[in-house]
C-alpha cells in the first residue's frame, strides 16, 4: 500500500486566486480534502472529481471536540494511504491550530508538509490600501487575537498597548464580536482615543467592506459588518486615508 501524506495548506484570505500555486497543486493532487468552513468554492472546485471533500467546519460539537475529530480524520485517511490536503484559511500557522495538527501528525509518524498561505493579517490591510509598515510612520507591527479566550492582562496585550502609544501598528484578528471591549480596554490603559482605526470585513471576498474611524468610535462604525473581520490600529491608517 502506498504511504499516506498530509499537506497542511493555507488557502489564503478568500479570493480563490490568492492561494499559492503550490497550494493549488496540493488541492488538485489530493485524494481527501479536509477543509475549513470559509474556503471559497472556487478553490474546492480544483479538487479531483473523485476526491473526498470533508467540511471540517460543519461538524457538530465543541471546538476542541471538532479539532480532535479533524486530527483523527487526518490520521485515518493518511494511514489508509491517501494524499490528504488539510486546507485552512489564510496561513495554516496563524491562529488556525495548525501547530497542533502538525504535532499530532509527528506523533503519529505520518509524513506531512506545510504549505504557507497568504494570511488575512496582511491581506486585509493591503486590500484596504493600508500599509502595515511605512518608512515615515511605523517600522514594525504586532498581530494579536482579540478572541474571548485571551484576556487583556497578557504580555502580548501590554506590548500592543505600548506599540500603539508609540504610534505603531496593531492588527487584531478574531476581535469583531468584542470590539467595544477591546477599544475601551486600550483607552483605559492610556491609548489615545483618537488613534486611527480601520475594520476590514470579508477582505478579498466580493462583499468586502472597509470602515475607517478612531479607537473610541470604531465599534459603532463596525455595526452590521460580517465576520471574518480584522481590526487595524495605528497611524499608518491615516496614510491609507490620504493615499
Ligand atoms: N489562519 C487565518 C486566521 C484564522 S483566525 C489567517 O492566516 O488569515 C480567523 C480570523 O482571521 C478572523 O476572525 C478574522 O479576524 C481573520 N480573517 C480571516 N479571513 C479574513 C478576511 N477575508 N477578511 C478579514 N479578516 C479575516
Amino acid at each position: 500500500m502506498k504511504e499516506g501524506l498530509v499537506y497542511i495548506v493555507g488557502a489564503g484570505p478568500g479570493d480563490p486566486s490568492l492561494i499559492t500555486v503550490k497550494g493549488r497543486r496540493c488541492v488538485r493532487q489530493a485524494d481527501v480534502i479536509l477543509h475549513d468552513r470559509l474556503i471559497h468554492p472556487g478553490v474546492l472546485a480544483e479538487a479531483r472529481p473523485n476526491a473526498v471533500l470533508v467540511d471540517a467546519g460543519k461538524r457538530f460539537g465543541h471546538e476542541d471536540q471538532q479539532q480532535a475529530e479533524i486530527h483523527s480524520l487526518m490520521i485515518k485517511y493518511a494511514r489508509e494511504g491517501n494524499v490528504v490536503c488539510r486546507l485552512k484559511g489564510g496561513d495554516p500557522f496563524i491562529f488556525g491550530r495548525g501547530g497542533e495538527e502538525v504535532a499530532v501528525l509527528r506523533a503519529a509518524q505520518i509524513r506531512y508538509e506545510v504549505v504557507p498561505g497568504v494570511s488575512s493579517f496582511t491581506a486585509a490591510p493591503a486590500a484596504a490600501g493600508i500599509p502595515l509598515t511605512h518608512r515615515d510612520y511605523t517600522h514594525g507591527f504586532l498581530v494579536i487575537t482579540g478572541s474571548r479566550s485571551a484576556g487583556f492582562d497578557t504580555a502580548e496585550w501590554r506590548a500592543a498597548r505600548d506599540l500603539l502609544k508609540a504610534g505603531g501598528t496593531v492588527v487584531v484578528l478574531m476581535g469583531l464580536a468584542r470590539l467595544e471591549t477591546i477599544s475601551s480596554s486600550l483607552i483605559e490603559s492610556g491609548c489615545d482615543p483618537n488613534t486611527p482605526a480601520a475594520i476590514v470585513s470579508r477582505a478579498t471576498w466580493p462583499d468586502e467592506q472597509v470602515r475607517l474611524g478612531t479607537l473610541d468610535g470604531i465599534h459603532k462604525q463596525a455595526a452590521g459588518l460580517s465576520s471574518p473581520a480584522i481590526l487595524v490600529l495605528g497611524n499608518v491608517i491615516a496614510f491609507g486615508q490620504d493615499g
